[in-house]
This record gives C-alpha cells, sequence and structure tokens, in this order.
C-alpha cells in the first residue's frame, strides 16, 4: 500500500475502486450482508439521497466505521441503478465522482504521487510521474506534475479547448499535465468505473430491485428522474432578444442546439446573473444533455474553469453569421445585451 492510511480507511474513501472491492469481499461485505442489516440500508439510502442531492459525504464514518460506509457506498449504487432511471444512476455517479475528487485532492494520508499513481492504476490508466519520462525543464514547469499514456487521456480529458491535446506537452506519447488536471481525468474515469459497476453486476442489481420496497424507488425516480427546467427572476431590466428567446425556447421543447447556440446563450445568461447551476438546469432537456459535460463547459465560458478567460455575449453581427439571428440584424442594436435595455428605456419615454 503506498497510501499512507490503513486499507479499510482507503475503501472508505474510495468505494468503487477495484481494491477496494476486494478489501470489502475478503472482510465478508457482500451483498447478501448489506441486504439483510437494515441499518446498512438504511446508511445506503442515505448516501444515495445526499448524492442525488449533490450534497458532500460525511467522512466521519471513514474514522468510525469504514467498512460499513464503504458497503453503504456501494449498496446506494445498485439501490439507483435499481430505479431503472439513467438520471438517477448518471446524478448519483457525477455526485461521487466529485466527492472522489475533493477527498483526492485534500484528505491526508493520499497526497504523495506514489499514492495517486495506485489509484490511477487502479482505474486502468496508465500513468507514471513526469521526470520519469520528461527529465528537466519540462517536468519542473508544473508543481507534481504526471505523464498519462495519450490514450487513457484522449479517453478521459474533458471536450474542451482547454484540454485539446495540442495545447499539452507531449513526449514519447506521454501527455504530461499538472496534478489538478491529472485529478480531474482520474474524475472522469472514477466516474465511469461506478457505470460500468452497475453493468457489470446486474444480477446483484436485479436481487436488489427484487428485495426494496418499490415505492422507494419510485419516490427516487419522481424526485430525482429528471428535474423541471427553472427559469428564475432576471438580474437586468427589460425582455430577452428575439435571438435568446428563441434559444432558451428550443432547449424548453428539448431541441438539440448547435454549438454555437449553446455558447451564446450561455453567455447572456451569465450576463444577465444567472448562476451555473441555473443554466446547467435549463440544458437538462437536451437529448443529449450529460450534467458533468454541461457543467465543466457552463462553468469554463463563465471562467471558472479551464484558461479561466470570462466570454463575452457575441455581437449581433457574430451571431447573424452563425444563423442565429431571426430578425437579420432587425433590432438596431450592436450586442444582444443592450436590447432589454433599450425596450425598457422605450416603454419609459
Ligand atoms: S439583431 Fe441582435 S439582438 Fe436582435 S435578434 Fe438579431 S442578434 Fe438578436
Amino acid at each position: 500500500m503506498t497510501c499512507d492510511i490503513s486499507l479499510r480507511e482507503f475503501a472508505c474513501y474510495f468505494p468503487f475502486l477495484n481494491k477496494s472491492a476486494s478489501y470489502l469481499q475478503k472482510r465478508g461485505y457482500l451483498l447478501d450482508v448489506a441486504l439483510s442489516d437494515k441499518k446498512l440500508l438504511e446508511k445506503a439510502v442515505e448516501r444515495l439521497k445526499r448524492a442525488l442531492a449533490h450534497e458532500r459525504i460525511a467522512l466521519r464514518p471513514c474514522i468510525d466505521s469504514p467498512e460499513e460506509a464503504a458497503a453503504a457506498a456501494r449498496l446506494a449504487l445498485y439501490i439507483a441503478a435499481a430505479t431503472r432511471n439513467t438520471h438517477v444512476l448518471r446524478r448519483f455517479a457525477d455526485s461521487e465522482s466529485k466527492n472522489f475528487k475533493d477527498i483526492l485532492e485534500k484528505t491526508p494520508g493520499i497526497q504523495s504521487p506514489e499514492c495517486k499513481l495506485e489509484i490511477a492504476r487502479d482505474l486502468g490508466i496508465v500513468t507514471r510521474q513526469a521526470q520519469e519520462v520528461a527529465p528537466g525543464l519540462l517536468s519542473v514547469a508544473y508543481k507534481m506534475p504526471m505523464a498519462v499514456r495519450w490514450t487513457a487521456y484522449v479517453r478521459y480529458a474533458p471536450q474542451d479547448p482547454y484540454w485539446a491535446m495540442i495545447n499539452r506537452p507531449v513526449v514519447k506519447g506521454w501527455v504530461i499535465l499538472p496534478i489538478e488536471d491529472f485529478e480531474r481525468l482520474l474524475e472522469e474515469a472514477y466516474e465511469e468505473r461506478i457505470v460500468r459497476t452497475v453493468s457489470e453486476n446486474e444480477l446483484a442489481v436485479g436481487r436488489v430491485a427484487a428485495s426494496l420496497d418499490p415505492a422507494l424507488l419510485d419516490e427516487l425516480v419522481k424526485q430525482y428522474g429528471q428535474r423541471p427546467v427553472r427559469v428564475e427572476a432576471r438580474a437586468m431590466p427589460g425582455p430577452d432578444p428575439p435571438c435568446m428567446r428563441a434559444l432558451i425556447d428550443a432547449l424548453k421543447a428539448g431541441e438539440n442546439l448547435p454549438h454555437t447556440g449553446r455558447f451564446a446563450i450561455t453567455t447572456y445568461l451569465l450576463h444577465r446573473g444567472w448562476d451555473v447551476e441555473q443554466i446547467v438546469d435549463l440544458f437538462r432537456n437536451a437529448p443529449d444533455f450529460n450534467e458533468k459535460i454541461t457543467r465543466y463547459q457552463v462553468q469554463h465560458i463563465a471562467g471558472q474553469a479551464g484558461g479561466r478567460k470570462q466570454y463575452s455575449v457575441p455581437s449581433c453581427e457574430t451571431m447573424n453569421s452563425w444563423g442565429l439571428c431571426p430578425t437579420n440584424l432587425g433590432c438596431g442594436i450592436r450586442n444582444p445585451v443592450v436590447y432589454g435595455r433599450r425596450v425598457a428605456a422605450r416603454k419609459s419615454s
């Protein structure tokens, strides 16, 4: 064990790693035990609900009763899968993988590069410390740089210009990246592992579904199966311009927007004072909605992630060139952000 914590704590912090699963199995925390233990079942439901509400998991149980907490987490996953609702499962995986990254970044005992390499290995990501593959200048450009095989990089890197491989140093097939970005890759891989755990344990999921009160599964689907679109009060006066109104209506109707449309509406709503979560909610009806990717992209446009550059709302001319101006520049303004103010001023004069 290269991490400076006990195996039982490790299993509790990272319940969906292979190493944790085999530890739990050896300690007798099998599904039969979990299903017959009422208290464990309650803990699993609590963990699931916290994850679905995007609340952080409490770490105290990893000191008090690590095996139970780890077994409850795995049972929580089977319950999420037993709802047979993709949103519930995806939401659980998203939340748990965020917790994973928080723990990875902040928890003492797992901060050494060796420990992080072990976690990456468990997730199937071939990794080395950067100085092994790029000694010298390149490896001192970042704090604690890591080197990941390009195949894993391409598989788990978010779809975002900041992550384009062309923007990274690549040495003989190894992509060099700072520790924060390396941890972000592991987060993606962990989320994939959680979802894959379900498809590899269909029998277990079926047993959990058969042994649970159907009312619980119905309640979970009702509450978390698909959140309704919230449209909040605006910080700016006046109505939305026709171009942005059309984009909002298309999103609410579940239509697929082009990349330019998504970009434009995101910059506009940020400008109007919406926060990242409100905008993510608006995208929920999109046919290809993926919560994690959407949140990252919105954060990126807001300047809270990636290159940390906040983007402006595209001008009317740009909107028109993208085919997103339904009036063909008929509003007589240069930028959609002016529209609301202009209409409000006209009304009051
Ligand atoms: S003129 Fe500008 S504000 Fe009006 S619809 Fe076209 S892009 Fe939008």
